[in-house]
């Protein structure tokens, strides 16, 4: 938001360059460098909410995929956004209602991170996969979080690929999260243990037997 005022702040600059120019009492033309300059700023000064717009779209796209065509909408919060978010204690939120599928700051940078160099990704690249696929399964009408979850889980491995993700990485980042990740949620209990379920794994009552599951052999 901050950047955007800037850019308008420069915008309005020109403005000024251009109207005042063309006035009576001030006789000095145009400067060309001047304006390219404040062009410039401009640019630079979008170019951050400009990105984030275009990720933002990048991922409602594709986690319609994940929903079968019910719409989404992808919202990344700014520091801002996240103080003055209800749900400012949770990494993401979604709302099958309405389609919006919210991410606290600074999970979509770790997940943009994570697409950038996607050989490279440690736990918390790996976490911002399944926050991706967890909040695209709310979409699709599931809230209880366990069973989420547990879908989340199995459907990494695709979101990880729709997502540019090369095969090999999707499936061993997809399988890493399960085993591990996924794993530790069932031994801290509380709030975080809402989301395990022992139910969930190959062949048990949550399988969803998708052909190309993260833990499918
Ligand atoms: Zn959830």
């Amino acid at each position: 938001m901050l950047w955007l005022l800037g850019s308008l702040f420069f915008c309005a600059l020109i403005v000024r360059e251009l109207v005042g120019a063309g006035r009576a009492d001030r006789p000095d033309p145009v400067y060309p460098p001047y304006l390219i300059l404040l062009a410039t700023l401009a640019a630079a000064c979008a170019w951050p909410a400009v990105s984030m717009w275009r990720f933002e779209r990048f991922l409602a796209e594709k986690a319609m995929v994940l929903t079968d065509g019910k719409p989404a909408s992808v919202h990344c919060n700014s520091v801002l956004d996240t103080m003055f978010d209800r749900n400012l204690l949770a990494a993401g939120h979604a709302n099958p209602e309405t389609g919006e599928i919210v991410f606290q700051t600074p999970w979509c940078d770790v997940l943009r991170d994570y697409l950038d160099d996607p050989a490279s990704a440690g736990d918390r690249q790996i976490v911002s996969l399944n926050l991706f696929t967890h909040e695209a399964i709310h979409i699709r009408g599931e809230l209880n979080e366990a069973v989420t979850e547990c879908q989340a889980v199995q459907y990494n491995h695709r979101a990880a690929r729709l997502l540019g993700v090369p095969d090999a990485l999707a499936k061993a980042h997809a399988l890493r999260y399960y085993r591990t990740l996924y794993a530790s949620r069932g031994q801290v209990g509380g709030y975080g243990g809402m989301y395990f379920s022992d139910r969930c794994g190959p062949g048990l009552d949550m399988d969803l037997r998708l052909p190309d599951s993260t833990w499918a052999e």
